[in-house]
């Protein structure tokens, strides 16, 4: 996908937006009733492998509002993917969470992320209820924050339904049309 390229600090800034557009894309190709709002890929500098991931519900049946982060299912896929965390690049459509939450099947995204080995991380929007850019620098990412103003304005749009929808966050209704009509500007222009 991305040519010759072989550490983190080789990959310009928008060859990350590539990877940001392509995660923006995975998220519109999910087949309808397993739309996400949240997207994560894992891109291996050295092997060119990449994983794509979204957050899922854990089908809880004392807790339906369980879910896996799509940093934790792109984990799980990375290392079973035989992805090398030292010469890979995380990308998030939003920064990974680090609070406490009973509505997250797992640990915290950012302790996933850095036991696990991975510290180069590309978002779309950092997550101001969870950190700061400074705060996760501060814990060892190595974070760049998107530029691009279209798939900025994408990211916090999809990040608004949990501002503005919290109690629906965990139900279906209203999620596809939601997503159908921030995607839709998403462009067609790449495969994934
Ligand atoms: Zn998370």
């Amino acid at each position: 996908m991305i040519e010759q390229l072989r550490y983190e600090s080789d990959l310009k800034e928008e060859e990350k937006d590539f990877l940001l557009y392509q995660t923006l894309l995975h998220l519109k190709n999910l087949p309808y009733g397993e739309k996400s709002v949240v997207g994560a890929s894992i891109y291996d500098i050295e092997t060119q492998r990449i994983v794509y991931a979204n957050s899922v519900s854990a089908n809880d049946e004392r807790n339906d509002n369980l879910w896996y982060h799509a940093e934790y299912m792109a984990v799980k896929l990375a290392l079973e993917g035989l992805i090398n965390p030292s010469k890979a690049i995380v990308i998030t459509t939003l920064s990974p969470c680090i609070n406490e939450s009973s509505y997250r099947a797992h640990e915290s995204c950012t302790d996933i992320l850095l036991e696990a080995g991975f510290r180069n991380i590309h978002t779309g929007m950092i997550d101001r209820r969870q950190a700061t850019l400074d705060k996760y620098k501060q814990l060892g990412f190595d974070m760049t924050v998107t530029q691009d103003p279209k798939l900025s304005k994408i990211c916090s749009e999809l990040d608004s339904f949990f501002n503005e929808k919290p109690s629906n966050h965990l139900q279906n209704f209203n999620k596809q049309d939601f997503l159908e009509d921030i995607l839709k500007e998403l462009p067609n222009l790449g495969t994934v």
